[in-house]
C-alpha cells in the first residue's frame, strides 16, 4: 500500500526543532549540503562504502580556528555496504531520530527501489515521492504520459524500427550497466539493424532489451535542461521560478564531435557510434525570447502534476529540452525532483536564481530556503510527502 501523504506528514510530530538536511551521497548532494549549509542548516549525507571519500573527506565540515571560516558543508555522513541498507527499518527509525528530511535525488530513486520508497520508506521526503515513479520509461504511465496531458510538446514516437524514415534516437538500458544508457540513433530501417547488431556485438545492448525500446525522432539542437523550482507556500501565480539552465557533457559523444571529420572516419565503425555517458554539466542561458514559452512549459508542467499526482511538484524539477531551429522547446526527459546538473551553480548561484532573488540563489540553496520558510511558519507538512 503506498504511504499515504497523511502518514509521511505526520512523521514531523514526532521530529525536533531542527531538522536536518539529508541526501543520497551522489548525483546532486553536494549542491543539496551546500546550500542548506549557507542557509544554517544541518546536513547529513547517506553514503556508500568505498564511494564517501567526497563528503567523508573532502567536503565534510570542520570548524577552522576562531575568526577564521568554517570549511566544507557536509555535517555528518552515515556510511553503509550498499545503498539500499539505509532504507532498513532501524535505519529509517535513525533518520527520524535525528530529525532527518530527505531531499530525494536519482541516486535515491535509482538504488533504493521505488516500490519501497513508494510503500515502506517512514522518513519525510522533500518533494513528491509519488513522481520519482514517473522516470522510468517501461511504466505505462511515465513522464511522457505526464506531458502528453499537460500539452508539452515531446519528441515524436517512432512505432517500430520499420518505421524509422528520418533521424531517430533509440532509447533503451546499457546491457550491464542498467543505470547507464544504451542509446543510438538510426535514420532506417537497416542503420537500425546494422547498428543494433553492432552494439549487441560489443556488450552495450543486449537483444531482450531492444524489443522494449523507445525509439522517438531525433531533435536537431542544443540540450537545455531547465532547472525550476515550485514553491507550495506562496501564492499559485508566484510558485514557479527557473533558477538555471545546464547542458550534459555526455562521453563519449561530446569527444566524438570535437574531432574533425576525417579523422571520425579513421575510427573503427563500432567506435564510431557514440555512447551518452553523461561525466559532467556546463552551465547556459537561454536567449530571452525564449524565456517566455519556457515558463509556460513550467506552468503546464506544475499543473498537470499537480491535478494528476497530487499534490504535485513541490521544490525542484527539470525539464530537459532540445531546442529546435526556430527555438521551440522539445521536451524528451523530466526529472520531478533535483536535477543531474544543479552543481553548475553550487555555492556561487546561477544568473536566473540570482537575479530572482537578490543573492547567489543555487537550487540547494532555494530547497534549504523552502524547508527554512515552512519550518518557521509551521508548514512543514506542506514541501513534504
Ligand atoms: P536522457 O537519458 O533521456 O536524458 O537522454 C540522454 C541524451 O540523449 C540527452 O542528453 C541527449 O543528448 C540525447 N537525446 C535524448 N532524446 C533525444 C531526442 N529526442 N533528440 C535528440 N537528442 C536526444
Amino acid at each position: 500500500m503506498p504511504l499515504a501523504v497523511t502518514e509521511a506528514r505526520s512523521l514531523l510530530a514526532a521530529y525536533p526543532l531542527a531538522p536536518v538536511v539529508a541526501t543520497v551521497g551522489s548525483h546532486s548532494a553536494l549542491d543539496i549540503a551546500d546550500g542548506a549549509a549557507s542557509e544554517g542548516l544541518g546536513t547529513l549525507v547517506l553514503a556508500e562504502a568505498g564511494r564517501d571519500a567526497p563528503y567523508a573527506r573532502y567536503f565534510r565540515t570542520t570548524n577552522g580556528p576562531p575568526g577564521f571560516p568554517r570549511r566544507g558543508c557536509v555535517d555528518e555522513v552515515w556510511t553503509y555496504p550498499k545503498f539500499l541498507s539505509l532504507a532498513a527499518p532501524a535505519e529509517q527509525e535513525r533518520l527520524r531520530r535525528k530529525g532527518a528530511l530527505l531531499v530525494p535525488n536519482r541516486a535515491f530513486s535509482s538504488y533504493v527501489p521505488l516500490a519501497t520508497i513508494e510503500d515502506d520508506f517512514r522518513v519525510p521526503i522533500v518533494g513528491s515521492r509519488a513522481l520519482l515513479r514517473i522516470e522510468e520509461r517501461s511504466e505505462r504511465e511515465n513522464y511522457y504520459t505526464l506531458l502528453e496531458r499537460a500539452g508539452i510538446p515531446t519528441p515524436h514516437r517512432v512505432p517500430g524500427p520499420e518505421a524509422i524514415d528520418r533521424l531517430a534516437i533509440v532509447k533503451l538500458p546499457h546491457a550491464t550497466r542498467r543505470l547507464e544508457r544504451g542509446f543510438f540513433t538510426a535514420a532506417s530501417p537497416s542503420e537500425f539493424r546494422t547498428k543494433s547488431e553492432r552494439l549487441i556485438a560489443r556488450g552495450t545492448i543486449a537483444a531482450e532489451d531492444l524489443a522494449g525500446a523507445r525509439i522517438e525522432e531525433y531533435v536537431l539542437g542544443p540540450v537545455f535542461n531547465f532547472n525550476f523550482f515550485f514553491s507550495p507556500l506562496v501564492p499559485r501565480a508566484d510558485g514557479l521560478e527557473l533558477l538555471g539552465v545546464d547542458e550534459r557533457r555526455e562521453s563519449d559523444l561530446d569527444g566524438l564531435v570535437r574531432l574533425p571529420a576525417a579523422q571520425q572516419l579513421e575510427l573503427s565503425e563500432s567506435a564510431r557510434i557514440p555512447v551518452y555517458t553523461v561525466v559532467g554539466h556546463g552551465t547556459v542561458t537561454v536567449r530571452e525570447s525564449i524565456l517566455e514559452e519556457v515558463f509556460r512549459l513550467g506552468e503546464k508542467f506544475v499543473d498537470a502534476a499537480r491535478a494528476r499526482y497530487p499534490p504535485g511538484i513541490l521544490g525542484p524539477f527539470c525539464l530537459q529540452t532540445c531546442l529546435d531551429r526556430d527555438g521551440h522547446a522539445t521536451v524528451f526527459d523530466v526529472a520531478a525532483r533535483i536535477g543531474g546538473g544543479t552543481n553548475v551553480h553550487l555555492a556561487l548561484g546561477h544568473p536566473y536564481g540570482n537575479a530572482l532573488w537578490r543573492t547567489p540563489m543555487s537550487t540547494g540553496r532555494r530547497i534549504a530556503v523552502e524547508i527554512r520558510r515552512a519550518a518557521a511558519e509551521g508548514r512543514l507538512p506542506e514541501i513534504v510527502t
